[in-house]
């Protein structure tokens, strides 16, 4: 993560908190509708970066919050985007207000869902 740089008081990024990898289950937990990514394995949900200092950067709406963490939020999002062919979190919908998930859907014509 090269964006981790711009928060260098914080140290190298050391961890990532993450939610649900594996897990059986339908789109945004629904009990109808199409299975989840995360039911084949393909997915992967963060909710948090960690730093050699010990501090924590949740993700969470950050729209217009004018700060370094919001732009560090926005790297590794548009980052993600260029190995994951889903990606979501806050303003997406209310199912990703507080993390950030990536999978790797093949969709017709290589189309890449980042939003
Ligand atoms: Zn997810």
């Amino acid at each position: 993560l090269p964006a981790a740089e711009v928060l260098s008081e914080r140290g190298a990024v050391t961890s990532l908190q993450h939610g649900s990898s594996y897990i059986c289950r339908r789109r945004n937990n629904s009990p109808t509708g199409k299975p989840s990514e995360h039911s084949y394995g393909n997915a992967l949900d963060i909710m948090g970066v960690g730093f050699a200092d010990g501090s924590m950067l949740a993700i969470e709406p950050r729209e217009r919050e004018g700060t370094l963490e919001e732009a560090f939020q926005d790297a590794i999002r548009a980052g993600a985007c260029l190995s994951f062919t889903t990606v979501l979190g806050p303003g997406s919908d209310a199912a990703h207000a507080n993390h950030l998930h990536f999978d790797i859907k093949a969709r017709n014509g290589g189309f890449r869902l980042c939003q």
